[in-house]
């Protein structure tokens, strides 16, 4: 190779250098601003967008420029006025729409789709440039290696924008860069090889042209941009994001009495922490935490203890949080987490894990020992969404999800939860007007003195008959009702309903009525009953109200006052599911309740189990010495029935002796109890029982 060759190849070789640099670094700095694009929204999202595209269009324009320069620097050429400067507005704007589509989530293929457009916008650049690139000589264009240099553009801007909106580790956004410099490097010899341009001094350059010396200054110019704009967005990014830092920490210790970070500073530290994530691609976990049965604490220890308990549960969730996990307090109970995690699975769990460790060792509450649980739900973003604000949302609803299953559930958001709520949230609506509508309906189940098989009342039990979904269970429908306290319509409904039909004399005996927790919020309810008694005009005598447990632990002051209030009526008051609650012993020192219905879900053991007859013994003999009857709910076999009679019990309903049915069924039902009634006890429990499955 000649020795003035050699200079040309080198000076060739270190421009492409110099437009792979120029590329690579405008690229990095526009990866940059379209990663915080994507992690922002509205005007904000704009803002980014345009420095991104600003930053990226004058690189990738300036280095197409220095590698057309670079085809053979011997050459004197020029450029045409008006198609050369409108190809930085052409590279600017491809990006800007490229990055657009790019960051948007929809339609799946949005990020390769954006690459696309902006990989046509800097493939239309080139082509201008070229088109308008004169020299004084010949140029040949090559068309195989034009269509090169097109499928090369077109396919590595779709994958570097692919890799800038799709990120699995916090490098692609760098990789992103380095596709777009390479795509520009790789054009530049699919170009080399593609146009053949020769020398030829006869041919005079148009004076209209502009030199390329004076373009290489326009290039340099559009170098010093990109390069300024880098700097200075860098610059005042670090600073918001300082800035940002600060208030958070000016904010971060506003809940006064346990030291934690307040609701505000989560909020905020959430919407730094997402746009981070978005950049580093890591995953960010939200955690919403509520402790078990504090309520119960409250009550016990009052208001004070609630709060020593409450800052001490702070303190030991507090002292095991590691590096990038954030804690704070809600209100009450409830208590919010954040972990920034290095995208290993099961950081989320861990933490929670963690969480439930700390709160596992008792607590000492005045002199006295208390254990206390958490139920955590947690959700990851972006895995489970996209939407920074969904995050708590999705966590809440894992933790209410777990929570309504067992205590100290810890339980993961699955999208399937978002249907379940919706269902939920559907079949609350549809509560709302099924009194209106009449869909509800009262079913009878009777109860039985267990010696002699006599019938002595019966227990009222609500149907919701749905237009669509048929018969639904109370055990589904009067929890959702309580949520929404359509309960208290429809527990006055029942209670008008039954006391008519018993006063009506389609009842026998006592006519048992179950109350809800939610229905002594009403100061009224003793006088809506005592107005339902006269209405109907049934005796008090014959109306028997079913309350549990949770009834008294809500408000005990509140509750007992009502109960006594019915009572001084002459209404008389059963204990519910007896059994099941927390201190049974308690509730029943605190009223004299004229029945305990004794829960199935020990009468189902026996009597196999010992631990549950020995609870049922218990039970009765603690009947026996309150002097108040206990009737066995759930009796189902004939050996379950011989145990409580043996152990004593007076009192029964189960499946055995009757089922739930409707009041036309029931005349039949009672008339076969009636004719048996001194006779064989098993032979009225077969008729009953037959009449009340057909
Ligand atoms: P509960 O008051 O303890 O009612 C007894 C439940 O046990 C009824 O379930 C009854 O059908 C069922 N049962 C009776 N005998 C047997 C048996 O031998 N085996 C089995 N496995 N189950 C038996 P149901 O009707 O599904 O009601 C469930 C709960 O819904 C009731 O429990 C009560 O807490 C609530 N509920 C029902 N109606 C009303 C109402 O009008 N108002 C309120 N507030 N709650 C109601
Ligand atoms: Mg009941
Ligand atoms: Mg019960």
């Amino acid at each position: 190779m000649p020795q003035d060759q050699t200079f040309i190849f080198v000076i060739h070789q270190v421009l492409v250098l110099v437009a792979g640099a120029v590329c690579l670094f405008g690229t990095w700095v526009g990866m940059r601003h379209f990663a915080r694009a994507r992690a922002t929204k509205g005007s904000t999202r704009y803002g980014w967008l345009f420095m991104a595209s600003v930053g990226t269009g004058a690189a990738l324009w300036a280095s197409t420029f220095i590698s057309i320069l670079a085809l053979d620097p011997s050459l004197n050429s020029g450029f045409e006025l008006v198609p050369t400067a409108a190809t930085l507005p052409i590279a600017i704007i491809s990006c800007l729409v490229g990055f657009e589509i790019g960051s948007r989530h929809r339609p799946a293929l949005a990020p390769e789709l954006g690459g696309l457009v902006m990989g046509a916008g800097i493939l239309a650049m080139n082509y201008i440039g070229l088109k308008a690139w004169h020299i004084s000589g010949t140029t040949q264009l090559n068309s195989a290696g034009v269509a090169i240099t097109l499928l090369l553009g077109l396919g590595l801007s779709a994958l570097s924008v692919n890799r800038a909106n799709r990120p699995v580790t916090r490098w692609c956004r760098h990789g992103a860069a380095v596709v777009l410099a390479f795509m520009i490097c790789a054009m530049h010899y699919a170009l080399t090889v593609s146009v053949n341009a020769v020398p030829d001094m006869a041919i005079a350059l148009s004076p209209e042209l502009v030199p390329a010396k004076m373009l290489g200054a326009g290039v340099v110019l559009a170098v010093l941009l990109v390069i300024g704009s880098g700097f200075s967005s860098y610059i005042i990014d670090l600073k918001s994001r300082t800035e940002s830092a600060e208030r958070i920490h000016q904010l971060s210790f506003n809940d006064t009495m346990t030291g934690l970070p307040n609701r505000i500073a989560f909020n905020e530290r959430l919407s730094f922490a997402a746009a981070e994530s978005h950049e580093l691609a890591h995953k960010l976990a939200a955690f919403s935490i509520d402790l078990d049965g504090f309520k119960d604490v409250n009550d016990l220890f009052g208001p004070s203890g609630g709060d020593q308990l409450l800052i001490e549960v702070a303190d030991r969730m507090r002292r095991v949080l590691g590096p990038g996990e954030f804690l704070a307090r809600q209100s009450g109970d409830e208590f919010l987490g954040l972990q920034m995690s290095g995208n290993h699975p099961h950081d989320a769990r861990a933490f929670a894990e963690r969480i439930a460790q700390a709160l596992a060792r008792p607590f000492q509450l005045q002199d006295q020992t208390v254990t206390l649980t958490a139920s955590v739900g947690y959700s990851i973003f972006p895995t489970d969404t996209r939407e920074r604000d969904q995050l708590l949302s999705n966590a809440k609803l894992a933790m209410h999800r777990g929570k309504s299953q067992r205590r100290a559930a810890i339980c993961a958001y699955e999208r399937e939860m978002d249907d379940a709520a919706r269902a939920r949230r559907a079949l609350a609506r549809d509560l709302q007007t099924a009194a209106e509508n009449d869909e509800l309906e009262l079913h009878y189940q009777l109860q039985t003195t267990l010696d002699d098989g006599a019938i002595c009342g019966s227990e009222a039990l609500m149907r919701w008959n749905h237009p669509k979904r048929g018969m639904i269970s109370p055990a589904e429908f009067i929890p959702l009702a309580e949520e929404t306290e359509a309960i208290i319509g429809m527990g006055e409904w029942a209670l008008r309903k039954a006391c008519f039909e018993a006063a009506a004399g389609r009842l026998p005996g006592t006519i048992a009525v179950n109350l809800s927790p939610v229905q002594f919020c009403c100061d009224d309810l003793a006088e809506t009953i005592h107005g339902i008694l006269i209405e109907t005009g049934l005796s008090p005598k014959r109306l028997e109200i079913e309350v549990t447990e949770s009834t008294l632990m809500s408000d005990q002051t509140r509750g007992l006052h009502i109960l006594r209030k019915l009572k001084s009526m002459g209404i008389s008051v059963a204990m519910d599911d007896f059994g099941t609650g927390h201190s049974s012993l308690a509730t029943l020192h605190a009223f004299p309740f004229d029945k305990i219905k004794l829960d199935q879900s020990f009468v189902r053991r026996i009597p196999e189990d010992a631990a549950a007859c020995a609870i049922v013994r218990t039970v009765l003999a603690l009947g026996r010495s309150l002097n108040t009857p206990v009737l066995a709910e759930g009796i189902e076999t004939d050996a379950q029935w011989q145990f409580l009679l043996d152990e004593g019990c007076q009192k029964g309903q189960g499946y055995l002796f009757a089922r739930p049915m409707p009041l036309a069924k029931l005349p039949a039902a009672m008339e076969a109890a009636r004719q048996f009634e001194r006779s064989e006890v098993p032979a009225i429990v077969e008729q009953v029982a037959a009449l009340a499955v057909a």
